[in-house]
């Protein structure tokens, strides 16, 4: 169907109350339930998140529906996954009933194998993601996506503030860390929404932000081993005030403080150099010295 005029969206206080009430539903703290009550920074995502007809769309934890309706009006099939079987009527049989390009798997994401999904949905091709996650589960879920070699377009999520501003900072400040490696050697990050604790109910202890990871088809960077890079970064990061030589010298035993003075001192590296001064091209380089 393509008139959604007479839709009841749940993109505000009033609305959403009504559908919460009709089912005698408890938010569920174990499972981060916080549910968008704004409209226009539901309709901001998705329009950020650049969905089109021609798209499928994963959305991971749809709660009562209000982003899924409007992913539904813009995408051309939806998929969401939702872990609570309370909210799966709630889905199936009212908030959702009017739109035949979507289906509710009720499972746990990161149980589910998102590959398979976008084979039979997207012919393989790359999917777009789009969450508005418990925050507990954002880094597993990202990195799950991204390890998983999932085929992907982009990741546009929700997260806490200061999660994104990790996701996004380079080297030299105070946020940058593992994570802000691991996301920039698999996408673009961009903070695309600023979200105020005021538009969600219940209302979260935090703000929090939307983040685009686009994809990169290729890592912006060439490196001999990955797996060798991350467990130099991890191993960096585990002690910030520590010297990389020490953090990663101790940490590491396939590496010895030896050889990573001798590549310190290839690139021109100060033996004195912490993990967050250095950049990913850095690590990159890095690596495929340490690499045998
Ligand atoms: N997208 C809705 C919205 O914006 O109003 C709900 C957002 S709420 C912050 C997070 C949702 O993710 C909840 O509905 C919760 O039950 C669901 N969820 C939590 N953990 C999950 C998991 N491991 N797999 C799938 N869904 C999950």
């Amino acid at each position: 169907m393509e008139n959604y005029d007479n839709i009841m969206h749940l993109g505000n206080p009033t609305n959403t109350i009504a559908v919460l009430n009709r089912y005698g539903f408890n938010f569920q703290k174990k499972f981060g339930q916080n549910f968008l009550i704004d409209e226009n920074v539901v309709n901001k995502i998705v329009r950020e998140a650049g969905v089109t007809k021609n798209d499928f769309v994963l959305e991971i934890g749809p709660g009562i529906g209000t982003m899924t309706q409007i992913l539904c009006e813009n995408a051309r099939e939806v998929v969401a996954v939702e872990i609570d079987n309370k909210l799966i009527p709630i889905l199936t049989k009212d908030t959702l009933r009017y739109y035949d390009n979507v289906s509710v798997i009720n499972e746990d994401i990161l149980k589910l194998d998102i590959n398979k999904i976008a084979k039979e949905h997207n012919d393989g091709k790359p999917i777009k993601v789009v969450a508005n996650l418990p925050y507990y589960i954002t880094t597993p879920i990202i990195m799950g996506l991204f390890e998983s070699n999932v085929p992907l377009d982009s990741v546009t999520i929700m997260v806490q503030k200061e999660v994104a501003d990790r996701m996004q900072v380079g080297p030299g400040t105070k946020d940058y860390g593992a994570l802000s490696l691991a996301v920039q050697y698999y996408a673009k990050p961009e903070i695309v929404l600023n979200v105020p604790a005021s538009c969600f109910m219940p209302k979260p202890n935090v703000d929090s932000a939307v983040i685009k990871l686009n994809r990169y088809q290729a890592p912006p960077v060439d490196v001999k081993n990955e797996h060798l890079m991350f467990n130099i970064i991890k191993a960096s990061f585990l002690q910030r005030r520590k010297t990389m030589l020490n953090s990663v010298g101790n940490t590491l035993n396939n590496i010895s403080k030896e050889d990573l003075k001798e590549a310190l001192r290839t690139l021109n590296l100060s033996e004195t150099i912490r993990g967050e001064a250095l950049t990913l091209e850095q690590f990159a380089a890095l690596t495929n010295l340490l690499y045998k």
